[in-house]
C-alpha cells in the first residue's frame, strides 16, 4: 500500500457544544426564589463540564484533558444549587437511566448540604472517580459518619 502522511491541517479536533456547568449554577441560584433553599436543575440530553483543578487550584494535569471536563453533574459545598445532564446517562434500560438520575441527584444536593466526598463503601458521597460504573455500584443513601454531620 502506498500510505502517505496527512499535513496537520487536515485535521480538526472540535469538540462539540458543552454547557459550562458552574456558570448554569450561578443563574440557578440567582433566579432561586428566597422561599426555596435548594434549586436542583436538569439538563436534558446536553453535555455539561467544568473544569477540574488540583489542591492548588491549577488545571489539573494533562490540562487539554481536564479544561472541559465532562460530568454527571454539579454542586458545590454549602451552595444553593446543583445541576445533573442526562447526557452521559443515556442509552441504557429506563430502569439503569432512572437509578442513575436519582443517585446523582442525590449526591450533588448532599453536596449543598455541606457534604464532602466519603470514601465508605456505597455511600452516596463517593466520588464516581470519572466512571459511570461507580455511580451503578454505590447505594442510595449516605453512610452513618455522612448522616450525623447533615
Ligand atoms: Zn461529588
Ligand atoms: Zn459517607
Amino acid at each position: 500500500m502506498n500510505q502517505k502522511k496527512l499535513s496537520k491541517k487536515a485535521f480538526v479536533n472540535v469538540k462539540k457544544l458543552r454547557y459550562r456547568a458552574g456558570s448554569l449554577l450561578v443563574e440557578l441560584s440567582k433566579n432561586r426564589p428566597d422561599s426555596i433553599g435548594f434549586v436542583l436543575g436538569i439538563i436534558i440530553s446536553k453535555d455539561i463540564f467544568t473544569t477540574k483543578r488540583d489542591s492548588d487550584e491549577n488545571i489539573k494535569n494533562p490540562k487539554l484533558k481536564y479544561a472541559d471536563w465532562g460530568v454527571f453533574g454539579l454542586g458545590y459545598k454549602s451552595g444553593t444549587s446543583c445541576i445533573i445532564s442526562t447526557f452521559r446517562l443515556r442509552n441504557v434500560k429506563t430502569d439503569l437511566f432512572i437509578s442513575r438520575v436519582q443517585k446523582i441527584s442525590v449526591h450533588e444536593i448532599e453536596h449543598n448540604l455541606g457534604l464532602d466526598h466519603c470514601e465508605t463503601e456505597k455511600c452516596t458521597m463517593q466520588d464516581a472517580i470519572e466512571t459511570i460504573s461507580t455511580v451503578d455500584y454505590k447505594g442510595y443513601k449516605l453512610c452513618e459518619k455522612c448522616y450525623q454531620k447533615i
